[in-house]
This record gives structure tokens, sequence and C-alpha cells, in this order.
């Protein structure tokens, strides 16, 4: 296809979901995809870049129902809080809207009835649990029961976290509601289906797919969807876009009290986004742009990009290219699929965990927003392959590459400049030259691997330009040039020389260091650079402002605050209180909202029994006073406690304790534990080896909580 100049891109990147703040695997993605968009800008080319909160499903109107918030005032909150994520790590959209917007509502509509014409939607009814008391149906995450395979208890409808499991919600044992506790009915209900599994979708998908516009990774993994398999069939299935009342969603058309699920409308607020962005005039101010968004959408020549996770890759590989293709609009050019960031070659980061690398804690510390761009960029490939944050590697290519092999270069030259020569470049001689093609004639590779998003191969070729400028220096040694008044003309265009490289290397690390090329244009005196300009030296006589620092290094003791697992960001750390002669050291002084977040509870030991296979373990099964299950039996809980040396069974059946009830439950290799009584036992086990269980004074009932 030969490529009009410039090109027009419409970019995206997955739509957050609405329920909680960004967390680092959001912050990766929108980093990649801004560099990858400054990089496109650099060229010349015109470039809308858009995103938007996705606020319907379940999950929202639930959350927003347990903060006695609207869900449109639930999902508001939320977004009120990306600006400064968003500013804060320089990720510059054009616009940021949201899926419940009327440009929403009105596109997801008009695509489900062009589908509609097309002969591709049918009803069909299923059966599926409801809720007889909140009077909603309930989605398999929603359900909690006994594992139908190895009868662990509180398991969700799809799948058991304790054995791996994976089930349909009406296998569980004794299910129940996750929402009000009560026990679900099945009930049937007329549902809607996008028939992918037509031969028409199919064959689209076939063709779309293989036609470069994913990785090849990507096509491996999806195309048992499209292939026939063993059995001669694709694994493609129809897809249920419908759900019923209550739902925070967008209404399908004629059929009242349905809903569109939340994903057939999410991709659509991609479009819902840049025609809004269009609408307001935002894309006419930002570069001129003279078409509306419908002729923008419906010109051959716009080019339209996703980036996303490899965990939504169905939904925008195959269900995404069918809903556009099927309601009259184009394809995709291509989807950009990138892997998790783990952390220490560990899982993958989640906040739900309350593990990894928060990104706000790591603004509010202080620490610079491009060292993380630039390691993110180091790390980032065009595969979908994961990317590890190893804090150690974060210091050493920041510190040791950033700031050593490339901020070094301006702060060894630039004083010289200005104290010797009146700020104004020299001559460059031929030995400079040198130095300086080589850089010049890396524009071409290093462009393409930004086209190709190998952000990594990029900034390794940078640094390496870096190291040789750098072996020039020590070649010619400016420092030692600079004692000698003889050797001025050598100093200068010397120093003249690293002047010009560092522009150079400035220019090409510009799409990941945004706010230091600024800084950089302005100690030199130029206007903004593109990518063009890789071809062009400032020559001798040109002037530049005095240098001032632009790079700090990385702080250890930021970086060890950042994984610190307190929530307490910015406050000193206490130091812990020595120990007197006799005593023990105290932990850490912890504030009230610290102990807050502990829930200690009276518990009833109903039962215990020795653990088969372990010497200090007692099985110990609690009333914790959480109330009766359906056939009125009060609720327990198991746990392992490693008191055998210390108790017989007989002595604690009957008697209460104290129970850390808010503990999560832990796998042991004897079993699951729901929480940990508490026993007090001598720091030197050796000298005082007795554990002492915790009883409260006559009166206290199970679950009284300890405050
Ligand atoms: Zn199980």
């Amino acid at each position: 296809m030969s490529q009009r100049h410039p090109r027009r891109l419409f970019v995206t990147t997955a739509l957050p979901y609405a329920n909680g703040h960004f967390h680092i695997g959001h912050i990766m993605e929108y980093i990649q995809a801004d560099i990858w968009v400054r990089y496109q800008r650099m060229q010349g080319h015109q470039v809308h870049f858009v995103c938007a909160d996705d606020a319907h499903g379940a999950p929202i109107m639930i959350a927003a129902e347990k903060a006695g918030l609207s869900p449109q005032q639930f999902v508001a909150a939320i977004a009120a809080g990306r600006k400064a994520y968003l500013d804060g790590f320089h990720i510059a959209f054009d616009h940021w809207h949201s899926t419940d917007a009327v440009e929403n509502h009105q596109l997801a509509q008009d695509v489900y009835r062009a589908l509609k014409a097309n002969g591709l939607i049918e009803t069909r009814c299923i059966e599926q649990f409801f809720d007889p008391e909140k009077g909603m149906f309930l989605s398999d995450r929603y359900v909690l029961g006994g594992c139908p395979k190895c009868g662990a208890q509180d398991q969700y409808g799809d799948n058991c976290e304790v054995c791996g499991a994976v089930y349909a919600p009406t296998e569980l044992t004794s299910p129940r509601s996750a929402l009000s506790g009560a026990v679900p009915v099945l009930k049937s209900s007329e549902h809607f289906f996008f028939r992918l599994s037509d031969p028409r979708c199919l064959a689209l998908l076939d063709q779309w797919t293989q036609s470069g516009a994913v990785q090849p990774e990507v096509l491996n993994k999806i195309s048992e969807w499209i292939e026939p398999g063993a059995d001669g069939k694709p694994k493609m299935g129809d897809w249920d876009i419908s759900r019923d009342a209550p739902y925070f969603g967008i209404e399908i058309p004629d059929a009242p009290g349905k809903y569109f699920y939340v994903w057939l409308d999410a991709p659509i607020g991609y479009l819902a986004a840049l025609k809004s962005y269009f609408d307001q005039g935002g894309a006419q101010a930002a570069c001129g742009e003279t078409q509306s968004f419908e002729a923008f959408m419906a010109d051959p020549e716009t080019e339209q990009f996703h980036f996303i996770g490899k965990d939504i890759i169905t939904f925008h590989t195959l269900f995404w290219p069918a809903m556009l293709h099927f309601s009259g609009r184009k394809l995709p050019n291509a989807v950009f699929v990138h892997g998790f960031l783990t952390l220490n070659e560990g899982e993958k980061m989640s906040k739900s965990r309350g593990t990894g690398l928060d990104p706000l804690k790591y603004l509010l510390l202080g620490m610079n927003p491009q060292w993380l761009r630039y390691y993110l960029a180091a790390k980032l490939s065009g595969r979908s392959e994961d990317v590890d944050f190893n804090p150690q590697d974060f210091m050493a290519r920041v510190n040791s590459d950033l700031v050593g092999k490339y901020i070094n270069i301006a702060s060894r030259a630039a004083g010289f400049i200005a104290k010797r020569f009146d700020a104004r470049l020299g001559e460059v001689s031929s030995d400079g030259e040198t130095v300086l093609d080589q850089l010049q004639m890396a524009a071409p590779l290093l462009a393409q691997l930004y086209a190709e998003r190998e952000t990594g191969k990029a900034m390794r070729e940078i640094m390496q330009l870096a190291d040789r400028v750098n072996s020039y220096v020590d070649q010619n040694k400016p420092w030692e040039l600079a004692k000698q008044d003889a050797l001025a003309g050598r100093l200068h265009d010397v120093c003249s020389t690293c002047i010009e490289a560092f522009r150079l290397l400035t220019l090409y690390l510009k799409p990941v260091l945004p706010a230091l090329a600024a800084e950089v244009e302005a100690f030199l005196c130029i206007e903004p650079m593109q990518f063009a300009d890789a071809q062009r030296l400032l020559g001798a006589g040109h002037r530049i402002q005095p240098y001032r620092h632009l790079l700090q290094r990385v702080d250890a003791q930021q970086l060890e605050a950042l994984f610190e697992p307190s929530t307490a960001t910015a406050e000193p750390k206490p130091a812990p209180k020595p120990a007197l002669p006799g005593g023990q050291a105290l932990a850490p002084t912890i504030a009230i909202d610290d102990f807050a977040k502990i829930d200690l509870r009276i518990a009833r030991i109903l039962a215990c029994e020795a653990v088969p296979g372990s010497t200090k373990l007692l099985r110990l099964t609690l009333d914790v006073g959480e109330g009766v299950d359906a056939q009125g039996q009060p609720l327990t809980r198991s746990v392992l406690a490693g008191i055998a040396s210390a108790y017989q069974s007989a002595d604690l059946v009957g008697q209460l304790t104290v129970v850390l009830a808010n503990l999560a439950p832990r796998k042991m290799k004897f079993g699951l534990s729901e929480g940990m009584v508490l026993a007090a036992s001598d720091a030197d086990e050796q000298a005082n080896p007795g554990i002492y269980l915790l009883a409260p004074w006559p009166g206290a009932q199970p679950g009284m909580r300890l405050r």
C-alpha cells in the first residue's frame, strides 16, 4: 500500500476498568503507546491518541452500591484520579472519555443494529443462577460454594483456588450468592448472541489475522479459534452479548430489560472517544484536522492501531474486528500486544494482592518518571513477552547508562564551551566528524526499531553510540586540553563535537524522555526536534545556554521505600527502639490506623484434631461469630496452629481464644488455614520453649472484636 505523507493514525490503549486506580500494568502500556505516538509525530505524521474509562458492568454496579454512590458517581470519582498518573508519567493522550458517554450509547446501538441487519444476532434462552434476594442473575464470580472436586469451601463459581478444578457454578456444593448470601435458584432468560461461528465471520477473521495485523505469537494463540481443530471444527462459538437488568450498561434497542455485556461496548469506546475528541474540536485545534469523525473513519488512508495486554487478545483480535467489519467499518491495521510486568521474575503484579510497584507512590516519593520510562523502554520489545522489573537492574540502567553514559557527555563539555568560548560552538575536525557520522547513520535503524516497538533494541543501540562518544572523550581528555592555552582550539573542537553528539543522542531518546528533551532543546537554543533533524548539525557559531544539571541518579533509599509494603508513603521510617538489658527490642511504632487494619476476634474452639504427618500442627475448627449457614449451623473456619507441642486436643475444645480474622487464607502443605490464633512465646525459644495461647476473661463471646 502506498503511504500518504503525512500518515494519519488513530491510536488507542486498552480502556482501564473504572473500578480502581491505575496499577503499574496500565502505566507500562500507556508508556509503550506514548513512546510510539511521540515517535510517529517526530516523523511528521498526524496522530490522534485517545483512551477512556471502561465504565459498565456488574463489578462497577456492585462496588458503587457498596460505596453508597450511583455507578456514574463512582466512575466519575475514579476518572478524577486519572490525571495525576497520566501527567506524572508524561503520558499525553489527546483525549480521555468514558464508555458511559452518549457517543458510546449511540455507536454501540448502531453497531448492534448493523450486525442484526446482517443476520448475525440471534436469541436463545439460557439457564443461570439467580439471586432471589437481590433480584439479579449472578455471573460465575458472584456464586460461592464448595468445590465439587476437593470440597474446599468459599470457592468461586468457575474454578477452585485450592485444587485448580474448573467447573460450572451449578456443580458447587451448597452454592450461595456472594452478594446476599442467599441460595441462588436456576432461572431461564432470553440472551442475545453475536453469531461469531457464522462462516462469514470465520472467513473474515482468517483473512484479517493472516494479514500481518497481529504478531506471529498472537496468531499462534488465536488460530485454534478460527482454524478447524481435531474434531473438524474451530473453537469459535457464538458470543453472549446481553445481560439482564439490573445492569449498569447500554440498553439493547427494542429489548426492554436487556443490556449489552460490558465487553461489547468497551472497544466501541475507542470510536466514541475519538468521536467526542473530533466533535469537541480537539483534533482541529491540535493538528488542523479538517475531516469530521465520520469522514476520518471512512477514509481508507486512516490507520487504526490498538495497544493491549495479552490477557484480552480474543476480544481484540476476534470479536472486535468482526464487530467493526460487519457493522460496515474499517478494520484495525494492527493490534499490538504486550506481555505482563513482573517483579523480580515473580508473579504478575497485582494491585488486588497488594504487591508490586505502586505508580502513584513512585511519583509521591519524588522519583523521576523518566527513569521508569527509560527502564521500561529498555525492556520492551515488539513481542508479547513479559517484562521484568528488577530494582537493582533499574538502578544500574538509569545510573550507569542514562546518567553515566548519556548525560555526562553534556556535563563534561558544556562548561568549557560557556567559560572559554563565549557559549559558542566551534568547528568539528575530522575525528569528531567520524563520530558524528556514525551517530547520524544510525537514524534509519533507530527509526525502524521505534516503528516496530523494539525499544529495547533501540536503547541498546543508543547506548552503544553513547559509548562511542565517551571513548572519543576519553581519548581526547578535554580536562587535560584545558590546562594548556596552546590547545584551546583543540578543546573547542572536542567539546563542540560532544555537544553535537549530545544533541543527536537526545533526539534519538526524545520519544522516551520528552521532558528531558525539552530541557535540552532549551539548553541548546533549538526548536523542538523532529526525526529528520538527525541529518543536520548545529554548526560552528551556534550559541548555547549555560548547562544546568539535567538528570539525577536513582537514590537507593527511594527505591527501597518504593517496595516497602507499608501504605504510609512519604513518612520517614521510625527507628526501632533499642533493647535494654534483659528486654527485647520493640517493632517500629505504628499509627492507630495501622492497628485498625488488624481484625482480631474472640473465637470458640469447636473442634481440635492432630494433623497427620505433622508433629507441630493442630487443626482447629473455630466459631468466629460469622453467623449461620442455610441449615442454621454456625459458619466455622479451619485454622492450622503450631501449638501441638504445648496443648492436647482435649484441653482446647470448648475454650475461647483470639484469632486474627482478616488474614488472607493460606494454602499450607497440610491444607487451607483461614486465619491465625494468637499465642505468646519467648524470643529465646531455646531457653524457654513454651507456647501460650491467649484466652479472654470470662464473659467474652465469639465474634467480639479486640480494640
Ligand atoms: Zn477444589
